[in-house]
């Protein structure tokens, strides 16, 4: 209640308090599944679902970690990062790392407290965590970033806080496969030569040491398949008095990262368009639309920033109120609050990011009947496709037909090379390698498609059963907390 008079309040009471709204609807039901047990009176019953509801809901540990780095310019310098495990229900723990200014012991705590309900929400047998450095990576040369990097790292193997069975990391804000590369080769130099699964200490890695095809783009594919299990569904679509597909739906995307280039390039793919884009420095705006694709190609010629693209007009200042059908937030948390809520015109919310909305902005919503597709499924695509690759590296395989088309150009400029030095040693006909097969790009896009229809049922059974179809985030806690609850429930808590 507290919290809920408290508009925006810290971010880890602002989940905290969705967790308990939610678990509050769960109890009665809880306390029934335990009538089971003819053994245990009605007090035992409620007392052990009150414990299981607390721990549920608890950060298990916490660690705050100072290190010193010298940078290139013979200074010193003074670096803290973080790492939280949420409960522990199953292992491993998993969850990205993020480097930026605001991270700290609330947020880390927060987002790791969101990947575990996230994990649960689409059946990927993990427990959750996250993990960040404050930095501001632009200030830091890729070298320093290298050394930040294993030294984050280190520090979390000495304390058993990571591993592949303990705690798996992944790509986050300002994070990618260059520092899961780190990460990983700092683990098996150090004690990858003991250990047989090495390979699965974390997941975003690069597919030429064990990385997955379609990590990179799987939270924008993810977003983009959860939100057409709805798009696609008239009976939801009723709701907003909209026709189900994509065509001519306007979007706006807050954050053209990882996350929101790739969200924006299968939205307008299925027809969507793309009439704003919102970043840090700048914000883009057409009407007639924005290619995503071109957008890409132009952030990253132009150091990841979509500032001077000439195709669109830019503006200052925040896009989401502007006009558009369907809003994207795939920034950071808390850009939704009381303050704008109001203002927000999209009649649809896909939430890239994690926890966008904060209480107070979501109730807004809610009552504007604003159908919000909440975070832990909407942004769960890439922690499934992490479990792939995890069990890629676990079980020792690769999926589908290899990649050959890659091999096959290096393979060739190598023949060409020697070509060049002695003619009768090159082959014309080189290698035919390419024939048809399933790719493992396809059999990933295929599981992630699987895992979002069987959340998307999920939940939408749950917004039912609880009368909570303008409350998808509840209705997806419940859905989560019933699975915590299940697994929780068969090991005992207090062993
Ligand atoms: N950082 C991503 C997230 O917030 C991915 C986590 C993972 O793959 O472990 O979901």
């Amino acid at each position: 209640e507290k919290i809920a008079k408290d508009k925006d309040p810290p971010f880890a009471q602002m989940v905290e308090y969705y967790y308990h709204s939610a678990a509050q609807l769960m109890e009665p039901m809880m306390i029934k599944e335990l009538e089971k047990y003819p053994y245990m009176k009605k007090e035992q019953r409620e007392r052990r679902v009150s414990a299981m509801l607390q721990l549920i809901g608890s950060t298990t540990n916490l660690l705050e970690v100072t290190f010193p780095i010298i940078k290139s310019d013979g200074r010193y310098e003074l670096i803290t990062g973080y790492r939280a495990h949420h409960t522990r229900h199953r292992l491993p723990l998993k969850g990205g790392i993020r480097f930026a200014m605001d991270v700290d012991a609330d947020e880390i705590r927060a987002l790791a407290y969101l990947m575990a309900f996230k994990t649960a929400c689409v059946n990927v047998p993990f427990g959750g965590s996250k993990g960040g450095i404050r930095i501001d990576p632009k200030k830091y040369t890729a070298h320093e970033l290298q050394t930040i990097t294993r030294r984050y790292t280190m520090e979390l193997l000495r304390r058993n806080m990571i591993g592949p069975g303990i705690d798996v990391p992944a790509p986050d804000v300002n994070t990618s496969e260059r520092e899961m590369s780190w990460l990983v080769d700092q683990y098996i130099k150090t004690f990858g030569y003991n250990d047989v699964n090495a390979l699965a200490i974390t997941t975003g890695k690069p597919v030429a040491i064990g990385g997955i095809n379609g990590r990179t783009a799987a939270t924008g594919r993810g977003l983009f398949k959860a939100a057409e299990c709805f798009i696609m569904d008239q009976d939801w679509m009723d709701l907003l008095g909209w026709k189900t597909g994509w065509k001519d739906k306007t979007v706006i995307v807050q954050g053209f990262g990882n996350v929101g280039s790739y969200a924006s390039v299968f939205v307008v793919e299925a027809g969507a368009k793309l009439i704003g884009v919102q970043e840090i420095d700048v914000s883009l705006v057409n009407d007639n639309g924005i290619d995503p694709k071109d957008l890409m190609d132009y952030y990253a010629k132009n150091k990841k920033s979509i500032k001077g693209y000439t195709k669109a007009t830019e503006k200052s200042g925040s896009l989401l109120g502007e006009k558009c059908d369907i809003l994207m937030p795939c920034a950071t948390q808390k850009v939704l609050t009381a303050e704008n809520a109001n203002s927000v015109q999209a009649k649809m919310i896909l939430e890239g990011a994690n926890g966008p909305s904060t209480p107070a902005a979501d109730e807004i919503l809610r009552k504007k009947n604003v159908l919000i597709i909440p975070d832990m499924y909407c942004n769960a695509g890439g922690v499934t496709v992490s479990y792939f690759e995890y069990l890629k590296n676990i079980n020792h395989v690769s999926y589908g037909k290899m990649n050959v088309k890659r091999e096959k150009s290096i393979i060739n400029e190598i023949f060409n090379s020697i070509n060049e030095c002695n003619d009768k040693f090159a082959p014309n006909k080189k290698l035919e390698l390419i024939r048809d097969c399933t790719k493992e790009a396809d059999i990933v896009d295929a599981g992630l498609q699987t895992v979002m229809e069987t959340a998307a049922e999920g939940i939408k059974y749950v917004a039912n059963e609880y009368a909570l179809c303008n409350d998808l985030r509840t209705a997806a806690f419940i859905y989560s907390i019933s699975k915590i609850f299940l697994a929780l429930e068969v090991t005992g808590i207090s062993q």
